[in-house]
């Protein structure tokens, strides 16, 4: 929905084609910080004022090891800040804005397809409500997700893929319950990582390191928070005002680039491409940071003839990709348990922490990165 924004913005038309329906999307739990390029991005959008009067800013985090919390402060370290506001919030921002100017999106399509990719004439095909429709194109953008159809239009001989599966999972509750603070608390404990986030003053969400195959609804609602209260520092644990989950579920984490990113006249972009942990809170900011690349790109080719940024769109959204699955990675490794590990991993996990507590040059590095490299 934003490349489509950023080009109709250009004077390019385009079709958003979605195998799900508005509803779904809108209720879609996901993401909730975002960097502070992107919700630059949104404001320069015209898209940014909800986000302004509803997110929330945040200027640091706390990173708390065995209890033991100590905060980065972005704003004083480097500058920047990062903004709290759903995806869901987002996604409903960019429709409503997209379906009010009357610009076409087919929601609810079935049996997407991709064809003559590599071809002058590429199309698309699908069935929405038991009719069979094509969409021809000059170009088409694979922004489907991880699970979606685009990356496999690309040839296995071709294709290169790097992946990470890490030995667990994060559980996530959603609960409308005052946030046990007012900014994240990223916890390191023996037990598991943990994490403190929230959407609105009474939405907070929690995640839990888990096993990686457990079925989120074999844990009840008191069983999840005895086990967050016992992994963040006391003073979080003792204040947290606990309610009822109302929802719950279970996500593995992976790190994972397909390179290229361009085959043909097909273009990926975000999860379609690379998947990171949620640990650095860097997977919407990738997929925004790419359909700006993309938009750039493809509104050269059609204001002065120039393929040259297109031909060129895989390799420049891949240096800035690269740099936050580091991130993601660093982040992941340094704050989960890894049952594997043996003492000198977690002699090294301890002074990872132990280092970035007490040094300003630590601290700055993880300020640039989480708040987002530049796009
Ligand atoms: C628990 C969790 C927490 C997260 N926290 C953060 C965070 O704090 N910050 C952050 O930046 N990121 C976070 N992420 C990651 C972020 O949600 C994703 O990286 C982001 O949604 C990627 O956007 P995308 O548009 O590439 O893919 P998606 O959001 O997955 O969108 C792809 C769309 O394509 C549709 N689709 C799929 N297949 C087809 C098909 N065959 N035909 C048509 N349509 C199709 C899907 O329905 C979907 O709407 C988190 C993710 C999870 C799961």
């Amino acid at each position: 929905m934003l490349l489509s924004h950023l080009l109709w913005r250009a004077g390019i038309e385009n079709v958003v084609i979605e195998q799900r329906s508005r509803e779904y999307v809108e209720a879609r739990v996901r993401a909730g910080v975002i960097e502070q390029g992107t919700s630059d991005l949104l404001r320069s959008l015209g898209l940014g004022s909800r986000m302004d009067r509803e997110g929330f800013v945040h200027e640091g985090v706390t990173i708390s090891n065995n209890r033991s919390p100590f905060r980065v402060d972005f704003k004083h370290l480097v500058d920047r800040v990062v903004m709290v506001y759903g995806q869901t919030e987002i996604q409903k921002d960019l429709y409503d804005s997209g379906v009010g100017a009357g610009w076409p999106i087919v929601f609810e399509a079935e049996d997407v397809q991709l064809h003559a990719v590599t071809e002058g004439q590429p199309f698309v095909s699908y069935n929405v409500g038991g009719e069979a429709a094509t969409i021809e194109a000059d170009y088409l953008a694979g922004c489907d997700g991880f699970h979606g159809v685009s990356r496999h239009a690309i040839p296995s001989d071709v294709k290169r893929e790097y992946e990470r599966l890490y030995p667990f999972g994060w559980m996530g509750v959603l609960s409308e319950t005052p946030p046990v603070s007012h900014e994240l608390i990223y916890s390191r404990h023996p037990r598991g990582f943990a994490l403190c986030s929230m959407r609105n003053p009474m939405l907070s969400r929690y995640y839990i390191q888990c096993v990686a195959d457990t079925d989120a609804a074999s844990w009840t609602d008191q069983q999840f928070w005895d086990e967050l209260r016992r992994r963040i520092p006391d003073e979080a644990a003792s204040s947290m005002v606990i309610g009822p989950s109302i929802e719950k579920s279970v996500t593995p984490l992976r790190s994972y680039v397909a390179e290229p990113m361009q085959w043909g006249n097909l273009y990926l972009a975000g999860d379609a491409a690379h998947i990171v942990p949620p640990t650095g809170a860097k997977g919407l900011n990738l997929a925004f940071s790419d359909v700006y690349y993309l938009a750039e790109a493809l509104s050269q080719r059609y204001s002065n003839g120039s393929t040259t940024a297109l031909e060129d769109y895989g390799a420049k959204a891949l240096r800035r990709v690269w740099k936050a699955v580091r991130f993601s990675w660093w982040m992941t490794t340094m704050l989960h348990t890894f049952h594997d590990a043996g003492d000198f991993e977690h002699r090294m996990q301890e002074t990872e922490l132990d280092y970035l507590a007490g040094s300003v040059a630590a601290q700055t590095a993880m300020a640039e990165n989480y708040t987002g490299l530049p796009f």
